[in-house]
């Protein structure tokens, strides 16, 4: 947790696969496979994609027969924790917990009977795997519609404690929450209470953000003030592209309030008329070398010495431009003078050698 979020909520400890989720563990990163799950290859192929982003955790959708019977050779084949995405079936569940998934996102109310529940339940109790009861705005219960006229935050709340309480019934507690809506307030408030009453840690995300440009804004600013809050274990940003992007702008959000663990961070000006060298050229560069890097670095490229040095002394590894290159600093000091054809490869260099403190 940065140092500037020390009060961060406090939730019970859960596992998915390896990757701890609340408690103390670092924000986690999801994303969720955009192939139809039975296609085994494709959707093999994108959660390796994902993994290379940088995903800590992928969910895929089990919606019908033939992607039950797909999840296990995907589930064997990736390196991530798999989540199994099930509406309704709880056929569909079993047999995904039975494939290996490490998380099942399932809303216990909406099985059918209790027997069903419980033997949903049960088999993941057996596992040792959590469930994600995932409320969303737009499929709030009817009863809830007309009890609050219109999703609230809440309608959000008692949704998601109705699903909640048929799992504690059967003793289950290994729960996370989410309360999803495509309006940032909404999920900011419901996100806020249901943070306020309980302490199961909280997926983040504002749903159906929309294409890059919007999504990313959305999600940025939802999750985003949750997070400054100290609310939010694991976050996904929803949005209308491929995968890898949305995890590359949950990666961003975390970084951006020093939330990120393992990830080199690059911070570089936005150039003006001082600017001593091809700034942009050279931050690409350097941000595509060192993309699949995974340790903490933090990276700063100016483009003059105004502001240069100060950030640089700020960082792991700086460059401040100068005229013709770059004055190098390492841990806050200078080190030399980088020619300006040498700066990407001076910096990539730098970070395989930089060895974090955590
Ligand atoms: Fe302009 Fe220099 Fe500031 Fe970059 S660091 S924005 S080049 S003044």
């Amino acid at each position: 947790m940065s140092e500037h979020f020390s009060k961060r909520r406090k939730t019970r400890k859960l596992y998915v696969g390896n990757v701890a989720i609340g408690g103390d563990a670092p924000v986690s990163v999801q994303t969720m496979t955009k192939t139809k799950t039975s296609d085994i290859d494709a959707t093999i192929a994108q959660v390796k994609r994902c993994e290379v982003a940088g995903a800590d955790i992928v969910r895929i959708t089990v919606n019908d027969l033939p992607a039950a019977d797909a999840i296990k050779e995907i589930v064997q084949s990736v390196n991530v924790p798999i989540v199994a995405d099930i509406h309704f079936n709880h056929i569909l569940a079993l047999k995904s917990i039975e494939a290996g998934v490490a998380k099942v996102r399932i809303n216990p109310g909406n099985i059918g009977a209790k027997e069903r529940i419980k033997e949903v339940l049960d088999a993941a109790k057996t596992k040792g795997i959590p469930i994600r009861i995932g409320i969303n705005s737009g499929s709030l219960e009817n009863d809830l519609l007309e009890k609050y006229k219109y999703p609230t935050a809440e309608a959000l709340y008692e949704s998601a404690m109705r699903h909640v309480g048929y799992a504690t019934e059967f003793g289950f507690e290994d729960i996370i929450i989410a309360v999803k809506s495509t309006s940032v307030p909404l999920m900011i408030d419901a996100y806020r209470l249901i943070a306020e009453k309980t302490d199961y840690p909280l997926h983040l995300g504002v749903t159906e953000a929309g294409m890059v440009r919007v999504g990313t804004i959305k999600s940025a600013v939802g999750i985003g003030t949750l997070l400054a809050e100290g609310i939010g274990d694991t976050i996904r940003v929803s949005l209308t592209d491929e995968p890898e992007k949305e995890v590359e702008v949950g990666k961003e959000i975390l970084k951006s309030l020093g939330l990120a663990s393992r990830n080199v961070e690059i911070i570089s000006c936005p150039t003006c008329g001082r600017i001593e060298v091809d700034l942009l050229k050279i931050t690409k560069a350097i941000e595509e070398k060192v993309k699949d890097i995974k340790k903490s670095v933090k990276v700063t490229v100016l483009g003059c010495a105004v502001n240069g040095p100060g950030e640089a002394k700020d960082a792991d590894i700086g460059i401040a431009a100068a005229k013709g290159g770059g004055l190098l600093y390492l841990n806050g000091k200078q080190i030399r003078k980088v020619r300006e054809e040498d700066i990407v490869n001076t910096v990539y260099e730098e970070v395989l050698k930089f060895q974090p403190k955590d």
